[in-house]
């Protein structure tokens, strides 16, 4: 059972446990479609877009469903959402209030994290994580 504000949940038995949230930017100024995304991650290999969700400048695109493993982050993949926004160096306040917002709704009391702190030599995400995480609802 998902709970509200919890550390962790289960999206079913002998399906993943997700406890933590990862964020990233596309590092492009270019507001790309999720299925651009989707075509440059095929093209590495991935079997789909490795996000699971898209914050873009005017709305949320939905990438891989999350009680499928995700290709985002190296090592960390497997019990992680992986929430990109669309972006390089500037991105819209309404992005970060999306993205607190979509936490907040379905995913309150995760843990969140900057892609850059598992991978040191990423700049990704290219904003500090308190943009979105000032905006939670507690
Ligand atoms: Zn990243």
């Amino acid at each position: 059972m998902v709970k509200r504000n919890c550390t962790s949940f289960s999206l079913g038995e002998g399906i993943r446990t997700i406890d933590k949230i990862i964020l990233h930017c596309t590092d492009s100024d270019v507001d790309h479609d999720i299925n651009e995304i989707a075509r440059w991650h095929r093209m590495r290999g991935f079997k789909d877009v490795g996000y699971h969700f898209l914050i873009r400048r005017h709305g949320i695109q939905f990438g891989r469903p999350i009680d499928q493993i995700g290709a985002h982050c190296k090592g960390q993949n497997s019990n992680s959402l992986g929430i990109c926004l669309t972006g390089k160096n500037e991105f819209d306040q309404a992005q970060f209030e999306m993205t607190a917002r979509l936490i907040s709704s379905f995913f309150p009391g995760l843990a969140i994290y900057p892609h850059n702190y598992f991978n040191k030599n990423k700049r990704c995400p290219g904003f500090d994580i308190e943009e979105v995480t000032s905006l939670l609802a507690v």
